[in-house]
């Protein structure tokens, strides 16, 4: 496809979807003055992640999980489930609105989405510390990589959109080429905590030219949901890893690895 043709349609979907006059998640007409493109009925019933939250992955914590962690942090360390990121954050509890905005995001057509995203999670961090605090926590920013064939289909890279608007408002270096995802996995849906850690292990690599930004970095991976948590996992314990560089020097990993997801689901199991 030719460039000119790329924008011609990328103009033609400003034409259909406006940034601001529908509703993100229902599709509704609404105005430009609404917080977040929410219309009022699904503002309403969103699931904003104010309650008891997991102190290590920030998910909704039920009535059932008594104590400070959710059943899947508290299992890590356990077993072969580790968790390998540090502190992760969440927007809000992944529920019926939070489904159809990534929906919208990911397979509307609506890229548009991704900047009120960003919004969303500058919105969670400025929740948790000053402005000049968020810009000086984190040395760079980096989006989940979709792999090439799915991002060639959609047009756009939707976890990218994400992080470049946040890392926008927080000050902070996106860094959207770090990483690459080097093979297409099976969809995680009904697959089991261990069969989405087997399904992940392998699918990311560091990009060769990108592997020095990587030592001693403060990392913020954003993504649009938070479910067990094995994609993170993956993906904080390669950028944690030493590695070794052609003539043979031996150079430490990112010293910290924190997330931040627009939603994030319940917990799996209690026990
Ligand atoms: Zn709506
Ligand atoms: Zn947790």
């Amino acid at each position: 496809m030719t460039n000119w043709i790329r924008k011609a349609g990328a103009a033609a979907l400003d034409l259909i979807y406006p940034p601001g006059l529908y509703c993100i998640s229902c599709g509704k007409i609404t105005d430009a003055s609404r917080t977040y493109g929410l219309c009022n009925d699904c503002m309403a019933a969103a699931g904003w992640n104010t309650g008891r939250r997991c102190e290590k992955c920030d998910r909704p914590l039920s009535d059932n999980d008594l104590g400070p962690l959710c059943f899947s942090c508290r299992e890590s360390g356990t077993g072969n489930r580790t968790r390998a990121f540090n502190k992760g954050y969440a927007c809000a509890h992944y529920g019926s609105v939070e489904r159809a905005v990534i929906f919208a995001f990911k397979y509307g057509s609506r890229s548009d989405i991704g900047d009120i995203l960003g919004e969303i999670l500058y919105d969670r961090m400025i929740s948790e510390c000053s402005p000049d605090e968020l810009a000086g926590m984190y040395d760079m920013v980096v989006p989940v990589p979709v792999y090439a064939e799915k991002r060639k289909k959609r047009g756009y890279n939707h976890a990218a959109i994400m992080a470049e608007s946040f890392a926008k408002r927080a000050g902070v270096r996106c860094e959207s080429e770090l990483l690459i995802r080097s093979k297409s996995t099976k969809p995680m849906k009904g697959l089991g905590p261990e069969e989405r850690k087997a399904n992940i292990a392998g699918a990311f690599i560091v990009r060769e030219r990108k592997m020095e930004k990587i030592s001693g970095a403060r990392i913020l991976l954003v993504d649009d949901i938070f479910t067990t948590g094995a994609t993170i996992d993956e993906i904080a314990g390669l950028l944690k890893s030493s590695w070794i560089d052609p003539e043979g020097r031996k150079h430490k990993g990112a010293s910290c690895v924190d997330f931040l997801a627009y939603a994030a689901a319940g917990d799996m199991v209690v026990s």
